[in-house]
């Protein structure tokens, strides 16, 4: 006889290299074992690194290792056209998930075993960019200012939009859920939503907006027919990147002076990634909350000692 079991799936979007704190999130859903990821890239250029990445570790489809989940895909997904945006969630995520399935049952049948299916039950959202970031928020062009709220904000309600058919595809709602976990959407924020931080520029009020758009995303989805889906954002706390080291003016001492004043001191991108999957993947009581991981730096005030 034929048992259906659901696995869960991740949409992890804005890996860029190595360092991408995307990538440490995919690395913490991989790690349970019960979860496989599709990534998302901006371009060919980084699907090709990226690529090249993953085939070096014990994640790609090829594996032969079974503890670990893997990666289904690596596809493009340029936030800033539309075109490319609904080709990926209507086209390659669609094609992905259901060649994954098809897969599956042609081997399970094969094999007289199980039956699995997979659900999209999670997308993180990892990716920001403002044009001009050096530049002080007064000479911002308007320009800039658009794109920097297009790509880093107003992304994240495309990506839920196209997201809800596949999220809401399985039977995730709380109450339903036999693993306790519920569909959701995560994104990736920065303290200099919330403060004027220096360097930190056109960006600020792109977090702002994007923190305020998960709390108005979370009322939406939460109240979404049987099926709700959670949506939180993760503010980390400042981790050497390609978009942080490369586009922040006086990066270097954002981390010296986190490294002196928090109570923990600089974070990595596998600490933020442990919350992220936490929020994304267990928090099932959770919705349109900032959380940070940050050593505790947003906590102190005062001259440090
Ligand atoms: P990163 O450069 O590795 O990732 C940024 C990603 O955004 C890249 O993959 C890039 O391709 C993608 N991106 C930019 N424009 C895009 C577009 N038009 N379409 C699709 N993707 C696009 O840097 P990161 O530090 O890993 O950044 C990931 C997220 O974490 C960002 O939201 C960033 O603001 C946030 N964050 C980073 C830090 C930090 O210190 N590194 C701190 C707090 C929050």
């Amino acid at each position: 006889m034929t048992t259906a079991i659901t696995k869960k799936v991740a949409l992890i979007m804005g890996v860029a290299n190595q360092r991408s704190i995307a990538l440490s999130c995919m690395e913490s859903f991989l790690q349970k074992g019960d979860w496989d990821v599709i990534l998302t890239v901006q371009n060919e250029k980084a699907r090709v690194k990226v690529q090249k990445i993953i085939e070096q570790t014990k994640y790609n489809k090829n594996s032969s290792s079974n503890r670990n989940g893997k990666i289904l895909g690596v596809d493009i997904c340029d936030v800033s056209d539309q075109m490319s945006t609904e080709k990926f969630f209507r086209e390659s995520l669609q094609d992905t998930l259901h060649n994954y399935n098809d897969d599956d049952d042609n081997n399970n049948n094969n094999n007289n075993s199980s039956n699995e299916h997979r659900n999209l039950q999670a997308v993180i959202h990892s990716l920001a960019f403002a044009p001009e970031l050096k530049n002080p928020l007064i000479e911002t062009t308007r320009e800039a200012y658009l794109e920097a709220h297009e790509i880093s904000a107003y992304s994240l309600i495309q990506v839920a939009r196209e997201s809800i058919p596949y999220l809401q595809h399985g039977n995730n709602g709380i109450e339903n859920s036999s693993s306790s976990t519920s569909s959701s959407l995560t994104t990736l924020s920065y303290l200099g939503a919330g403060r004027a931080i220096p360097g930190y520029n056109v960006m600020g009020p792109a977090k702002a907006s994007l923190e305020s758009i998960v709390r108005g995303l979370a009322l939406e989805l939460g109240q979404h027919s049987d099926h709700p889906i959670r949506v939180n954002a993760v503010r980390a706390g400042p981790i050497p990147t390609v978009s942080s080291k490369g586009g922040i003016t006086g990066f270097e001492r954002m981390r010296q002076d986190v490294q002196i004043r928090a109570p923990l001191g600089n974070v990595t991108s596998s600490q933020v990634a442990a919350t992220v999957y936490h929020v994304a993947a267990e928090a099932c009581g959770m919705t349109g909350q900032t959380i940070e991981v940050d050593g505790g730096y947003s906590i102190v005030a005062g001259p440090s000692s």
